[in-house]
Formats: C-alpha cells, structure tokens, sequence
C-alpha cells in the first residue's frame, strides 16, 4: 500500500460552507488574508508600530476575475478577521465600497486598508500558480512584511515555501492516493467505501464517528437550505451581465409537468440551478469541490431525499463516497479551474455525483469507480470561460448539466459489464491532469476567450 504522499485532506475542507461565488476566488483569498492578519499579528511591536497600511496585488487569473468574483471583497472580510463560514451575505457583499477605509487592529497600532490598496496586476502568469496573490504590511511606500499565497481550488490555499495549509499531519489509518489503492483496503478489510473515508477520517481528525456523522448532516443541511432558498428566489443576479435567475420558474414547469416522464429531469434542473444561482448571488453555499461547481451534489442529494426518499444515513454515506472521488482529483490533477478549465470544476463535481448515486443505489466498488470515470471522461478537455468574470454563464446551466451527466454516468456503469470496462479511474484522472496541462490559460478562468468573447458589453 502506499505509504507517501497520501491523502490528507478532511473531508471538511472538501465540503466547506462559505459565500459565493468562487472558492478559488472568494474563500481562497479569505483564507490567505486571515492567514496574513495571524502572521502581523505575531510580529514584533516595534515593526506592528510603524505599519501603516495592507496593501494586496492579485496576479494571473485572480486579477482577471477578480472583481466578479468578489476577490477583492473576501481579501477584507478576511483582513477583518471572518471566516469564510461566517460571513453574512448582505454584510459580505456590502464590503469594498469605493469611500470604505478599514482599520485593522495589529498590536496597539492599526493600519488601513480599502479599495486602493488593491491591485488586479493582469497578463502576468509566471508565478507557480495561476491565481497568486501578494500581501504585503507598509510602512508608507516601504514593504514590512510579504506574503505570497497561491489558491489552489475549491478554497485550499498554499503559502509560498509550504507544502500545504491543509495539510493535516496526523497518521492516516488507510494511506491512498489512487482508486487501485482504495480498492485494495476495501477487499482486505471488506468494507464500503463510505465506511473507508469514514475511518480514514477518525483518523485524520481525532473526531468520534457520532462527531463526523453531525458535521456531515450539517454540510447537506447547507446544501438543501442554498437550495431552497434558491427556488424562493428571484430576479436578476449581481453583475454587468444582468443573467434573470430561473431555478423558481423551472421548479413551476416541473409541478406542471408532474406526469410527465421528464418532470424528475427538470426538477433536478431546478435544484441544481437554485444552488447555483445562489453561489453567483454571493451567498452561503458548500464546495462540492468548489464553489462554481455548487450546485452538482446539493442538487442530487435533494432530488434523492424529496423524490427518491433515500434516508439521512444513506444520503451522508453517499457523501462519503463522492468525497473520496474529489480527493483522489484534487491529488492527482486538479479541481481548480484556472488549472483544469472546468473539467477539473464541473467535471469533477460530476464524478463525485456519479460516485454518491450508485453508491446509494447499492453498486459494488467496481461500478462505482466505473461510474465517477465515465463521468470525468464525459467532460474532459471542458474549458472556462465565464462571461464577464462572473460565475453565472456558463457555470449556472453547467452545474444541471454536470448532475444530468452523474445520473447518466451511474445509468451507463450499472447497467454495463465492468468486465468490460476499458479505462480506469486512475487513468482518465491522469487524461485530465495532462489535458488541463496542454490547455490554453485563456480558457481557464481568464475570460479572456471562448463564451467570455461573445457578449460584448458584459
Ligand atoms: S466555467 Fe466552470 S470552472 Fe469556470 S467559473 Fe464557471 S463553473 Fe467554474
């Protein structure tokens, strides 16, 4: 079994409850900039005296998109301290006024910081990721203090110098980092997969499984809520593009078309959408691996307790399954979107979706896996191009589309002979890293090509 770079992400980061729109965008700079404000805050009080004020340069894709996804306003709730799971939406999109000064208290000073002290340096991609920002304390025009954070998917962020701030350095009890490893423990120990990141999750946390079991509810209670108030909503979505939410009206036809044998498509339309339109509106949703791809396992997962009535435990052990489908991507390619274009976005949430429904439905390991890489095949070489920078065209449909896929993947792995299964999940998640890598930036959260072009006066 493999017993070095395994796997150390918590289920929880995976699903982490925070505001939209983008996790790379939005909670990934939140977390650089709170991690910054610990790191000032722990300097000598000679240096913290002559500070002056926090001054922050985006680069690459974050200075881009920065302004639609409300980069710039995450950077000072994290300055003021919130955390992602903490910001209250009117509050949060309130935030970055052009007149707003904050004072941010570091020692017996504080220092300021406002919208001029951001900077969207664009066309500079040399850094070791594509969305990189700098945090520096000044002294007037002098730098005190520098950091250089790269945020690297789904609001996992990495300091420059650090492996990872994610990284959890307790022993694991099942070490993995491919599905031929996962496969193995589960034929050994004779387990379920969701039975497998469960342990691996006591062990990674030191949590009990009642502890882990709460928390899980807790995620899909955020997911089911953004849902819903997401179909109680309407009008038009933040931003230039001036997009009209549909998730309501799309729930309405279903009612409508209750005997029809499409309804059950366009109720999980609607339940996607909702989610999803609620990410773009700012407001509280769950990465299901990231922000942009919020929608896809809220969507499923409401569809499977209103309309298929799975219960609470099957639907928490279907997260469980899904997670390890995320983990092993965000591993061994990627789930950002300025690295993967939106396969590493949609098309992984689409996979984890696959893996949750024939893991409900009672599928065995080899059909699982089937399913999560027919999933990733389906939306491989998928760019990103966001309209405007803003996370609603084509990343609102998307999201219903990659849900669609899921079930359709599971429909395809199920009923199919895994005897026959030509490609491994390994395998198409080793395709996408390659693709991703010989992918053009401009199509990876630049909006500098593709759909972005075709609007003109977004
Ligand atoms: S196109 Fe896909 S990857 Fe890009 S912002 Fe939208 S959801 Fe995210």
């Amino acid at each position: 079994m493999k017993q070095t770079e395994s796997i150390t992400t918590s289920v929880f980061d995976l699903f982490k409850v925070g505001p939209g729109p983008s996790s790379s965008h939005t909670i990934g700079p939140m977390k650089a900039a709170l991690d910054f404000l610990h790191r000032i805050r722990q300097l000598p009080p000679e240096i913290q005296s002559i500070a002056t004020s926090i001054d922050v340069i985006l680069y690459g894709s974050l200075a881009a998109t920065g302004k639609g996804h409300g980069s710039d306003r995450a950077i000072a709730a994290g300055l003021l301290g919130k955390q992602p799971e903490e910001c209250e939406p009117s509050w949060f999109s309130s935030l970055m006024s052009d007149n707003d000064r904050y004072q941010i208290a570091i020692g017996a000073n504080a220092v300021t910081f406002g919208p001029d002290n951001v900077r969207f340096e664009k066309g500079k991609f040399h850094f070791p990721h594509p969305n990189t920002l700098h945090l520096r304390l000044m002294n007037g025009i002098m730098p005190l203090m520098e950091e250089e954070y790269y945020s690297i998917g789904g609001g996992f962020i990495r300091r420059k110098g650090e492996s990872s701030l994610e990284q959890n350095p307790k022993m694991l009890r099942y070490p993995f980092s491919t599905m031929s490893d996962v496969k193995e423990y589960l034929l050994q120990e004779e387990i379920t997969l969701a039975e497998f990141i469960l342990r691996n999750e006591e062990s990674l946390t030191g949590w009990s499984r009642e502890s882990i079991c709460e928390k899980l509810d807790s995620i899909l209670k955020f997911m089911h809520d953004a849902v819903q108030r997401g179909l109680a909503a309407d009008g038009e979505l933040p931003g230039t593009v001036k997009l009209n939410r549909k998730a309501a009206s799309l729930f309405k036809k279903g009612e409508e078309m209750a005997r029809s044998q499409d309804a059950f498509l366009i109720f999980l339309n609607a339940y996607c959408e909702a989610a999803s339109e609620e990410n773009a509106a700012g407001n509280i949703v769950v990465t299901a691996p990231t922000s942009g791809a919020s929608g896809v396992i809220p969507g499923l997962t409401y569809l499977m307790k209103t309309h298929f009535h799975y219960d609470q435990k099957k639907l928490r052990e279907g997260l469980l399954a899904a997670a390890a489908i995320g983990f092993l991507v965000k591993h061994n390619a990627s789930i950002s979107g300025a690295e993967m274009g939106c396969m590493g976005e949609i098309g992984t949430a689409s996979a984890m979706g696959a893996a949750l429904l024939s893991f409900c439905a009672g599928c065995d390991i080899n059909t699982i896996e089937a399913a999560a890489e027919i999933a990733i095949e389906h939306h491989l070489g998928m760019t990103c191009d966001p309209i405007g920078g803003y996370v609603q065209i084509p990343c609102i449909e998307r999201n219903a589309m990659g849900a669609v896929k899921a079930y359709n993947a599971y429909l395809l792995a199920s009923s199919g002979n895994q005897a026959h299964q030509k490609i491994s999940l390994d395998s198409v998640i080793k395709v996408m890293k390659a693709t991703g890598d010989d992918m053009s930036k401009k199509y990876k959260e630049t909006s500098e090509a593709g759909l972005a072009l075709s609007v003109t006066e977004c």
